[in-house]
């Protein structure tokens, strides 16, 4: 778990026995749940007609139902010690970062989402405008090259696409259109300083206190996983991993779900 810049509400080390015993059992429910649906995927119909047994998202649904629960015991262990986490309900600034670090299966349940609600379209159009945008402070980038490390060049890069200020595609009127498909990174990231400091144009915006609860090496690696049976190779960033998913992996087509693959 780490935080940006302050001292660390949520060392992992630091905290009290009971919690961390519960938090390593929240994280074997959830990778429990994320091997069954990687035992789920059957490699031909997947390869050939893009087809999953529906208990492959019974269990996806099941993981990341059950990462909330422990986001929220995280919180509330947070506000006994007396932290106050200020993120409400319908609060969004935060949603004109551009998500990183996402895995594909995560995209993969964002691409379902989008076409179960019928706006497969409009999401690809609008994540193409943000990926045309990213391109634009690469291609800056590139043609004024500081002295960073890879990983430091990409926080400065992701830092630059913050401040223009451009809503992420999938917040449609201050609420995220796939709230229950969201990536680890939208559900972890949290503040303690006022909501409106994480607005990229606040003249606190450089003291802002956020932090994110970062999963687990269990969680992440049975992620990877899920994205290795699936053969999925996609940008870890949002809107160009949605791209990418869209076109190369579903060609636009649904996910077909078997009701009785065997
Ligand atoms: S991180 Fe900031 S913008 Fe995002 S929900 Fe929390 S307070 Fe609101
Ligand atoms: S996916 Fe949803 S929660 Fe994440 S940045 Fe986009 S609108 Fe916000």
């Amino acid at each position: 778990m780490r935080a940006q810049g302050f001292e660390n509400p949520l060392d992992f080390s630091q905290l009290p026995v009971d919690v961390r015993a519960a938090l390593r059992h929240y994280d074997e429910r959830v990778s429990d749940h994320l091997r069954r649906a990687r035992d789920a995927v059957i490699p031909g119909p997947w390869k050939n007609h893009r087809a999953l047994p529906k208990i492959f998202l019974t269990h996806l649904d099941k993981a990341f139902g059950v990462y909330d629960e422990s986001l929220r015991f995280v919180l509330s262990h947070l506000h006994r010690s007396g932290w106050t986490v200020t993120c409400a309900p319908g609060c969004h600034y935060c949603c004109t970062q551009l998500p990183s670090g996402l895995t594909g299966v995560e995209i993969l349940y964002l691409y379902h989402g989008a076409f179960r609600a019928g706006v497969l379209d409009r999401m690809f159009r609008r994540s193409m405008e943000r990926m045309e945008m990213w391109g634009e402070i690469c291609r800056w980038d590139r043609e004024n090259p500081a002295n960073l490390s890879i990983g430091l060049r990409t926080a400065e890069r992701l830092g630059r696409y913050h401040t223009l200020d451009v809503p992420c595609p999938f917040l449609h009127a201050g609420l995220c259109s796939f709230y229950r498909q969201r990536p680890l990174a939208c559900r972890i990231h949290f503040s303690l300083s006022p909501p409106h400091w994480c607005r990229p144009d606040h003249f606190q915006y450089a003291h802002a206190v956020r932090f994110n609860v970062e999963p687990s090496s269990q969680v992440m690696d049975d992620l990877q996983r899920l994205d290795e049976s699936l053969e999925l190779n996609l940008s870890d960033l949002l809107v160009c991993g949605f791209v990418e998913c869209t076109v190369n992996v579903m060609a636009f087509r649904p996910i077909r779900w078997l009701e009785n693959p065997h």
